[in-house]
């Protein structure tokens, strides 16, 4: 990791005084002082005490607009009055029946209701979860092993999904992974229907192709039209299964999902995120044939060889279907991703003026799913931006701001502002202001960025 200029440490340590002892202790418990991959942090983390709708706040009380919104778990916001009350009144309830319950059904009725391909439902718990079944219902469905995907789309942290995942493609992103693993995964191009076509052509063992349809790491790469349509009908002409990853897409580009969005249906879907209302939970959605493997009703020795075999703890814990029922009836009616949609379109356009006015390198691009930044990019300008977003190519926009990103994410923390480095989220519970505000705050990041020596 790049150094952090003094400056920048200096700042950090006057306005977050109680993050950075936070920190130092924790440095003592996890490795690397946190507990997920993307919160290691220059100068350090910043340790938030509470939240509330669009906001966070830290341990020292400073506020936060949040873009991260739970890592996109949260369509309404944090805290939404809905799900605190249904999670509030399920937990004197219980939450372990170790036994069916009628919330599971309630819950999983909405998931059918809402997601086209949904013909069946099967909960799990998390987004890494529910690929990894997917996963292996299309290698039992199928009888064949390999996995097709594209380089930079996102699929957890489980093995088979590790390599692909970030430049250089032919890398995993882990070590501990089996070559023999390794060596069932076909990474691909993303965009590129062609070797698509070509790669199925000369490989009879292709169980399934999964990717997030629309566009690597939550759109980072965009998926170009008609590449979806294009996969659909391949997929069925080779007897592939097709699996949409819509961990961050379920619920959010429409109530349907992006499946619903762009009209196009794959055989299984991986669900998390916005289907659990910001509690742990995840989903496989599909085709009855294909989920009935997980059916082990009947003579269990024969399905022993017929079926797979799916225990889980905590799969549609009562806490997390009462929490997830009372998001996806606000989720259902279409509102919130109308009003997300409009202001991220208005951020993204707000920012890029901001850019031009300036005169500072670098563009923001998106879609109703979330914005992504790249700021001090030369070869990127604030105009024309999905054409120059189209041509980028998956290694250049993964490359996106480089070294100066975190620097960018320490400035806007500085202004009050909390996001992913390169990209962000909105909520049902951001407002105009908070859009302006963001607006005005990027203005002063880049001052600030020019005052660190880095733009
Ligand atoms: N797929 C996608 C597209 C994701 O964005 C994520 C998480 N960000 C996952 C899978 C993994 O989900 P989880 O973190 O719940 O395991």
């Amino acid at each position: 990791m790049e150094s952090t200029p003094d400056i920048v440490q200096a700042e950090f340590a006057k306005r977050f005084p109680t993050s950075l002892r936070r920190y130092a202790e924790a440095l003592e418990i996890f490795p690397g002082g946190v507990t997920h991959a993307s919160r290691h942090m220059r100068p350090f983390p910043i340790y938030i005490s509470h939240a509330k709708g669009a906001y966070k706040w830290d341990l020292d009380g400073n506020r936060f607009i949040d873009y991260w919104m739970g890592h996109g778990a949260l369509l309404l916001g944090h805290n939404h009055p809905a799900i605190v009350q249904a999670v509030t009144e399920q937990i004197h309830q219980g939450t372990h029946y170790g036994a069916s319950h009628e919330m599971e059904i309630a819950w999983g009725c909405w998931v059918q209701r809402l997601i086209p391909s949904a013909e069946r439902v099967r909960f799990v718990n998390s987004g890494t979860e529910a690929i990894m079944m997917a996963i292996r219902l299309a290698r039992g469905f199928t009888g064949r092993n390999k996995v097709m995907r594209f380089a930079g789309h996102f699929h957890g942290w489980h093995d088979i999904v590790t390599l692909g995942d970030r430049p250089p493609f032919d890398v995993p992103t882990s070590i501990g992974i089996p070559g023999e693993v390794l060596a069932q995964v076909k990474c691909l191009p993303p965009n590129d229907i062609r070797k698509v076509e070509q790669a199925l052509s000369e490989d009879d063992d292709v169980a399934c192709i999964i990717l997030e349809p629309a566009g690597g790491s939550n759109a980072t790469i965009p998926t170009k039209p008609g590449f979806l349509a294009a996969l659909r009908d391949l997929c069925t002409a080779h007897d592939v299964i097709l699996i949409f990853d819509e961990v961050i897409t379920g619920f959010r580009y429409a109530p349907g999902g992006a499946q619903a969005y762009f009209d196009v249906v794959p055989d299984l879907t991986a669900l998390a995120k916005i289907l659990a209302g910001g509690l742990p939970g995840g989903a496989v959605a599909g085709r009855a044939d294909v989920m009935t493997l997980l059916d082990l009703s009947g003579d269990p020795q024969a399905n022993r060889y017929q079926r797979i075999k799916h225990p889980g703890t905590y799969n549609a814990n009562p806490l997390s279907a009462a929490s997830g029922i009372a998001m996806l009836e606000i989720a259902a009616t279409g509102e919130p991703q109308e009003w997300i949609s409009r202001l991220t379109l208005k951020l993204i356009q707000g920012m890029n003026d901001v850019l031009r006015a300036n005169r500072a390198p670098g563009c923001v691009y998106g879609d109703r799913g979330g914005f992504h930044v790249l700021v001090g990019q030369r070869d990127f300008y604030p105009d024309d931006v999905e054409q120059q977003v189209a041509q980028a190519g998956a290694e250049r926009l993964f490359r996106g701001m480089g070294h100066i990103a975190p620097l960018v994410r320490a400035a806007f923390q500085l202004e009050g502002i909390d996001s992913p480095p390169t990209s962000g989220r909105l909520s049902a519970a951001h407002s105009e202001a908070d859009v302006e505000h963001t607006l005005a705050s990027f203005e002063r990041v880049l001052a600030r960025l020019k005052q660190w020596e880095v733009l």
